[in-house]
């Protein structure tokens, strides 16, 4: 398992997570279960925005003795009084449903405390002004959470919670289909969801590595649909690991969290780990995404190798980071042993890249950007 440090702390959050929208209908035993197996095979991080109340207690009991190597994404509008998940901006029920997740998990703090589901202006301001916010703060400032998040669809509320510098960590919706929902039918139901151009919303990855907001990712798949042609925007399917690849080459993403329903869908997640670099190429996307997929780096390094020993993807990484005022990036990329002035202009890379971006060109203004 791969591990990324989180910025704004010292955790290592494993690139696989754990998604628990749909394990409800599993029943306890199972979830618990495919928790101790997530465990044993490396995933420690739990996203707990099920539709369920069932995972709270299965996990309290499988987590035994493991907590302090298990980080909860617990949220903050999700309510489970009545067994079944409800989505509430209430400030007394959100602190009853609080006081029983805790509970539930057999624990007395919470690592990630998440503003939840705020995809509306009005909720995101209800959740600044009307006591969310706070109790989490207040919360944090007694030691119960650790960090705050926010999970969202929506690029301009990311963005005024970018602005306010209030988070740690952001649950957002990636995936090709979202990030090039110009070229989905108009009626294909995830649009709500797809919000923001493809430019917008790199820039939105980019802009939360360059603050140092790690990203959680949510619906990988979206929701089933990218994995069969018939449901897929682009009428061909991907396979999860492509999708999961897509996702973690994204700016700022440290996790990704497929909804698990048993262990056997867990056991098939994880053979991602072990997966081949060919499993997880997602440069076929290149042949079937809409034109604005076109001329854009998408750092996926189909264009290795580069004769010179230029890793082309993470340059161009660290170039677009640095653009959109991540001063690391211009440090990781002085670190880097072969820079863009290292480039011959062989056109090895343009002949190979499936997005059709021009290489030899960009790396002549990243090399004017940066300098040696
Ligand atoms: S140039 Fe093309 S193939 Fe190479 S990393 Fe960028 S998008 Fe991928
Ligand atoms: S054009 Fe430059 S970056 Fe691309 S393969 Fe050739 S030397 Fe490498």
């Amino acid at each position: 398992m791969e591990y990324r440090k989180l910025p704004h702390g010292n955790e290592q959050i494993s690139v696989l997570g754990f998604g628990t929208s749909s394990i409800g209908m599993a029943g306890e035993r199972e979830i618990e279960a495919a928790m101790t197996m997530a465990l044993e095979n490396g995933i420690n991080y739990f996203d707990m925005a099920s539709a369920d109340a069932a995972p709270f207690p299965a996990f309290g009991r499988a987590l035994a003795g493991n907590r302090k190597n298990v980080y909860f994404q617990v949220h903050f509008g999700a309510n489970y009084q009545d067994g079944k998940y409800g989505w509430t901006t209430d400030l007394d029920t959100i602190k009853r449903s609080i006081d029983w997740q805790l509970g539930a998990l057999r624990t007395d703090y919470i690592d990630f405390g998440f503003m939840h589901c705020i995809d509306e202006k009005a909720d995101f301001e209800n959740a600044l002004t009307g006591g969310i916010l706070d109790y989490i703060l207040q919360l944090k400032k007694s030691g119960v959470v650790r960090h705050v998040g926010l999970s969202s669809h929506t690029p301009s509320i990311v963005h005024q919670a970018l602005d306010a510098g209030i988070l740690d960590m952001l649950m957002f919706s990636i995936n090709p289909a979202y990030d090039y929902a110009g070229g989905s039918e108009p009626n294909y139901e995830a649009e709500s969801y797809a919000v923001g151009s493809a430019a917008e919303r790199m820039n939105l990855y980019r802009r939360c590595e360059a603050s140092g907001v790690a990203i959680s990712v949510m619906k990988a798949f979206s929701g089933g649909q990218l994995l069969s042609a018939k449901t897929s925007p682009f009428g061909q399917a991907l396979t999860e690991y492509q999708c999961i690849q897509y996702a973690l080459d994204k700016p700022g993403v440290v996790t990704v969290l497929p909804g698990v329903r048993d262990r056997e869908d867990l056991k098939r997640i994880l053979g991602f780990v072990q997966a081949t670099p060919q499993e997880k190429d997602y440069s076929i996307l290149g042949t079937f995404a809409p034109q604005e997929a076109t001329g854009v780096c998408v750092y996926c390094n189909h264009c290795q190798p580069c004769p010179m020993g230029l890793d082309v993807g993470l340059i161009n990484k660290y170039y677009d980071l640095a653009q959109a005022g991540d001063e690391l990036a211009k440090s990781h990329y002085a670190n880097l042993e072969k820079k863009a002035g290292d480039c011959v202009g062989c056109g090895h890379c343009d002949s190979r890249c499936p997005f059709h971006v021009g290489q030899v060109k960009r790396m002549q203004v990243i090399h004017d950007y940066f300098g040696e």
